[in-house]
């Protein structure tokens, strides 16, 4: 997946699940450092070690499992971190968050081809929901589709964490009545 795909569904995602923009923000910047971090470890050998040891879940989901055991398991609110009280809590989620992010960008790099599963060095586990464009940077349409679907999800699972379902359809009924 492109790095603007990735950026896009993980924000998504995450401000969909947690119904928390800073989450969503701290998910978004380490949303392509699994990609990045390779230029930073392999250099020019990059290619050679494409999506193996920096795409493999365990590192990053025993780093996500630290910081939000840390965190006591909260989502980061912004009003915690501004005010400071407890806020050590808030900043141990929001690193949670971002390698949430990480840990995501290999679940949907799976989407679009393989990554290891049981071992770093061996990409073995993924499926081809859509295939990616030649060209590198460029979202084929099968990314733009995908991409464009989780965000609609998550907007959807977003606004219902303000309506209840019955109150939701309150608020149809009363917006179709006043047209
Ligand atoms: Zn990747």
């Amino acid at each position: 997946m492109t790095g603007k795909g990735h950026r896009l569904s993980t924000f998504a995602f995450v401000l969909g699940a947690t119904g928390s923009p800073i989450a969503a923000a701290f998910s978004f910047m380490g949303s392509t450092f699994p990609d990045s971090s390779e230029y930073m470890f392999f250099g020019k050998r990059r290619n050679r070690y494409h999506r193996r040891y920096t795409h493999w879940f365990l590192p990053w989901a025993g780093l996500v499992y630290v910081c939000f055991s840390r965190a006591g398991w909260i989502v980061p609110r912004l009003s915690a971190l501004v005010d400071g009280r407890e806020a050590h809590r808030d900043v141990w989620a929001c690193a949670g968050f971002w390698f949430m992010g990480c840990l995501l960008h290999i679940l949907e790099d799976a989407w679009c081809g393989t990554v290891p599963f049981l071992f770093p060095w061996k990409r073995s586990v993924g499926i081809h929901v859509f295939h990616m464009a030649k060209k590198i940077g460029v979202m084929s349409r099968g990314e733009i589709n995908f991409v464009l679907c989780s965000v609609g999800i998550s907007l959807v699972a977003f606004m219902f964490r303000f309506f209840t379902v019955s109150s939701f359809v309150e608020f149809c009924v009363t917006l179709w009545r006043s047209i």
